[in-house]
């Protein structure tokens, strides 16, 4: 039977916001002078593993697209977690009123880019590219009246100063969407100029991936994308990865999704995984395309993350 040459990707595992934002509520669950239960508003990350860990851990999850509404769903004086998404000015003043011990997780990345169109937004109107119900979209949507969500079917839109427009974006987009969508939004509007929010791992990420044809593989090639499907930078990979002339691409949240026999068929496997991607679940998918044999592990996270 055929054994594939494996290739796993230099940059795996989680980013510094994942480990931080998973770090700073396994602190808080252990600490006993912090009022319990903790309510998590949204996942944490998009990865349904660690909201897994976190319930086992007595975290409550508030589920739910708009964070604004979802803060009704949790009592007051309560301590409640914010995403490592980000949410709004009006989502921390309401968690505020009500009285809530708040522990924001918010990628200080994610957290410069606010920053960044909030004053941009004092001078000039935002387009804002992502995904319309991903909480960072929103959150950036909140920030001022001068944001708008851009709907790509419809790039024109009335209520924007077509000589005073900026273009901001999702910290997890790829270079190579925003670079074309961009074009069509200059068609439109031609002084638009664009903010460069992508974050440097989600950058390095695609750039690797990119890189693919300077290995110089001989024979056929699979890339295996690993990540949650509701992950935006996960998605943004395996997007990147169709685009590959040289390989066939697959996108699997954990290695039980994955057809060993075809995976095995391929003289080269490459394997890269999203931010919020346990490593340990990269490493499975290695094991089971190695021996042939599906192994699942109990713990998926780095034991010094608990
Ligand atoms: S992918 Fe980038 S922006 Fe998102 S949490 Fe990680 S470091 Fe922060």
């Amino acid at each position: 039977m055929n054994k594939p040459n494996i290739i796993k990707l230099k940059e795996q595992g989680f980013c510094y916001g994942v480990k931080r934002a998973i770090k700073l509520v396994v602190n808080a669950v252990n600490d006993t002078s912090i009022k319990k239960p903790i309510y998590l508003l949204g996942n944490l990350v998009h990865n349904s593993h660690i909201d897994d860990l976190l319930k086992e851990l007595g975290v409550i999850v508030i589920t739910g697209d708009i964070r604004l509404s979802m803060l009704d769903n949790i009592p007051n004086a309560s301590t409640v977690v914010f995403s490592a998404h980000g949410v709004s000015q009006k989502v921390k003043d309401k968690a505020k009123q009500k009285d809530m011990f708040i522990i924001d997780t918010t990628c200080p990345y994610v957290e410069q880019t606010f920053k960044l169109i909030e004053k941009e937004a004092i001078t000039s109107d935002i387009y804002f590219i992502g995904k319309s119900n991903h909480p960072e979209s929103i959150a950036a949507s909140e920030i001022s009246d001068h944001v708008f969500i851009l709907d790509p079917k419809n790039i024109y839109n009335e209520k924007i100063n077509k000589d005073k427009l900026k273009v901001a974006h999702q910290t997890t987009m790829s270079c190579y969407d925003i670079e074309n969508i961009f074009k069509e939004i200059k068609e439109v509007y031609p002084n638009a100029t664009v903010l460069d929010m992508v974050c440097k791992v989600t950058e390095n990420r695609q750039n690797q991936l990119n890189n693919i044809s300077n290995l110089r593989l001989e024979g056929t090639t699979q890339i295996i994308i690993v990540g949650d499907k509701k992950s935006n930078n996960s998605t943004k990979l395996f997007e990147l990865a169709t685009r590959i002339k040289i390989a066939d691409a697959v996108f699997v949240s954990e290695v039980t999704e994955l057809n060993l026999e075809i995976s095995r068929t391929y003289d080269n496997i490459i394997i890269a995984s999203g931010t919020s991607t346990p490593e340990a679940l990269v490493d499975e998918i290695i094991d089971a395309i190695s021996s042939n044999e599906l192994f699942v592990k109990s713990s998926i996270l780095p034991i010094n993350l608990i």
